[in-house]
């Protein structure tokens, strides 16, 4: 840290993104990437003469990817908005409609909601999931302050309803719920349909997941016309040019290919049931997962020493430090090899714990 670091950040605790090995010995499992490329779509949308269009700026109003997130969604185009990851879009909303209040979020959850409320200095509230790692909608009635739900949720991968969803949103009717959907492809049920009836509702999510573009760094935003005006208001005091001219391309691309995206959804899906199976087969404990990972607890094994033994064993997954779920790790799901493979190391792991 240098001595002109403004002080008011010298606590700050920077998220820790999942290790990107530079070399391809590991089996990736740490971050939540799709182990399936985009759509061939993509890779058309990239011709040389785009190329050579990359010495233009982008188009600030990002309308083609906009047009195409729209229209897939049966919105209008002024109830979406775009962004570099949704990680900007998420750090745009705290931005525009926590300032002068707060932030709600649950103790277990997405870990940069803390890191965004740390950087703006706005106050979070953690509230402590259930015992059995679900949330209590009622520990979010009149909050009075910005609500950011992940659902499903992460690292857990527990979904709320959209009656409990809609629950909370009606006892919120003056702030701002954002739902982070960033793993709604997987299973969980969108809170889209809700978009007509509540002008407080935010729905974020990404590209990185279930379209196989976390490196295009894509997010988008749905809700009531006002409230993409105020990220708009953010977008345009900070980067208008936020989502650059390629990556605006691949976005549209991938946006308007359903068939490969119901593909790749279903096989991750089967591949995902078909581990968790396998694990509880192998004693394992595992929560109901209706996202791209599980949430794996191996009997009498840490999950830090479970993580350590798997990384021993070429395959990365995530664990984190809090006490509540150190006994976890997260594993991705990635191709039926790669999961074989993981399936494989967790035998050997239990087998020579128990010897
Ligand atoms: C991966 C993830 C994001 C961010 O994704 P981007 O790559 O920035 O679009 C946001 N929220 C949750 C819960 C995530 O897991």
């Amino acid at each position: 840290m240098s001595r002109f670091l403004s002080p008011s950040l010298a606590g700050l605790a920077p998220y820790t993104p999942g290790e990107q090995p530079r070399d391809a010995q590991y089996i990736k499992l740490n971050t939540n990437e799709s182990p399936y490329p985009p759509s061939p779509r993509v890779a058309e949308a990239i011709t040389t003469a785009e190329v050579e269009d990359l010495r233009l700026y982008s188009d600030p109003q990002l309308t083609g990817l906009v047009n195409a997130i729209a229209r897939r969604n049966g919105l209008s185009a002024d109830m979406v908005m775009a962004g570099n990851g949704s990680d900007e879009i998420l750090s745009m909303a705290v931005q525009a409609f926590c300032l002068d209040g707060g932030l709600r979020f649950p103790d277990i959850t997405y870990g940069f909601y803390k890191v965004w409320a740390a950087l703006y200095r706005v106050k979070d509230r953690q509230i402590p999931l259930k015992e059995d790692f679900t949330i209590d909608p009622a520990d979010y009635y009149n909050a009075g302050e910005t609500v950011v739900l992940a659902n499903p949720n992460a690292p857990t991968g527990i979904a709320l309803t959209l009656p409990q969803i809609e629950d909370i949103l009606c006892h919120n009717p003056n702030n701002v719920v954002i739902i982070d959907e960033a793993y709604v492809d997987f299973g969980g049920q969108s809170c889209l349909p809700l978009l007509a009836h509540y002008d407080n509702l935010l729905i974020v999510q990404t590209f990185s997941k279930s379209r196989s573009l976390a490196g295009a760094r894509l997010g988008f935003a749905m809700g009531a016309p006002a409230l993409i005006a105020d990220l708009n208001r953010v977008r345009f005091s900070f980067h208008p040019y936020n989502i650059n001219r390629l990556s605006l391309l691949a976005g549209a691309a991938a946006m308007e290919d359903e068939r490969y995206f119901a593909g790749c959804i279903a096989a991750v899906v089967s591949t995902r049931q078909r581990v968790a199976a396998a694990l509880t087969e192998l004693q394992c404990k595992v929560l109901p997962s209706r996202a791209n990972f599980l949430f794996v607890c191996c009997p009498g094994l840490p999950g830090g020493v479970y993580c350590k033994k798997l990384r021993d064993r070429g395959v990365l997954v995530r664990h984190f430090t809090d006490s509540r779920i150190e006994d976890f790790v997260r594993v991705s799901i990635g191709s039926d090899a790669q999961m074989d493979a993981y399936l494989a190391a967790t035998a050997d792991i239990i087998k020579e714990a128990s010897l």
